[in-house]
């Protein structure tokens, strides 16, 4: 039976909406999900993995990966650069698997005008108030106070893609937002294009048919 290409799940937002919660509780929701481990040349935060959070790697370790053309895309942001890399993004899609990138807007736009573009389907995650954002960036706390201020400063910039994206929902319950990831992947799971296998479903139910006659 054909099988039918993995998606490419992307998800933008501002520093603090939100992303990198959901997107655990989406992948813990439906393990099949490959989530796309970036690269970047940015520290690491406490309790932070290298291989499973990012990989993290010195500038010169990381333009090695963008000279030799391992990198699907990749972007500075906040002054430090981060990619994705393309093996394991081609493993997931011919083993039909779908695969999560938490990634900016500039990757989002490199992803989508790619070869792959069809396979993408991008969700914008916008916070309830700027004032929230703040909020939780604070409550999240990991980081300095500049680095919180110039990730404020840098929101505007990041939400004024918002229009670039397929689906764009406001983060105000994490159930909520989880409960609306869900829909959006299973129904683009059920695009008829996305489903390969039907063309012979739909022969069988038909030889059923003449067979019942
Ligand atoms: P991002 O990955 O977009 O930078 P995070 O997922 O790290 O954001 O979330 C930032 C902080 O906000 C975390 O402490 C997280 O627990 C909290 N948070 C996320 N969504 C909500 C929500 N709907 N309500 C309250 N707090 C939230
Ligand atoms: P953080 O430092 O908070 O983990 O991530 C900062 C920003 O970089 C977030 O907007 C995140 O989505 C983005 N980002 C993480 N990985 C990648 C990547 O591989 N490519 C791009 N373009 N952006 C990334």
């Amino acid at each position: 039976m054909e099988q039918r290409r993995g998606l490419l799940l992307i998800i933008s937002s501002p520093s603090g909406a939100g992303k990198s919660t959901l997107s655990q509780r989406l992948r813990h929701w439906d393990p099949t999900i490959r989530f796309s481990v970036s690269a970047t040349t940015r520290k690491p935060r406490k309790g932070e993995v290298d291989g499973e959070d990012y990989y993290f790697r010195s500038r010169a370790e990381f333009e090695s990966m963008v000279d030799s053309g391992e990198m699907l895309e990749h972007a500075e942001v906040f002054g430090n650069y981060y990619g994705s890399p393309m093996g394991p993004v081609s493993d997931a899609m011919s083993a039909g698997a779908d695969t999560l990138f938490d990634i900016d807007w500039q990757g989002g736009q490199q992803i989508r005008n790619s070869a792959l573009g069809k396979d993408v389907v991008s969700i914008f995650i916008l916070p309830p108030s700027m004032a929230e954002l703040e909020n939780r960036l604070r409550t999240r706390g990991q980081d300095t106070d500049a680095v919180i201020t110039g990730r404020m400063a840098k929101s505007q910039a990041e939400i004024s893609h918002w229009a670039e994206y397929d689906y764009v929902l406001v983060n105000r319950d994490l159930d909520e937002a989880e409960a609306q990831l869900r829909t959006i992947l299973t129904a683009e799971r059920l695009r008829r294009g996305r489903q390969p296998q039907l063309s012979d479903f739909v022969r069988s139910l038909d030889q059923e048919f003449k067979d019942r006659s």
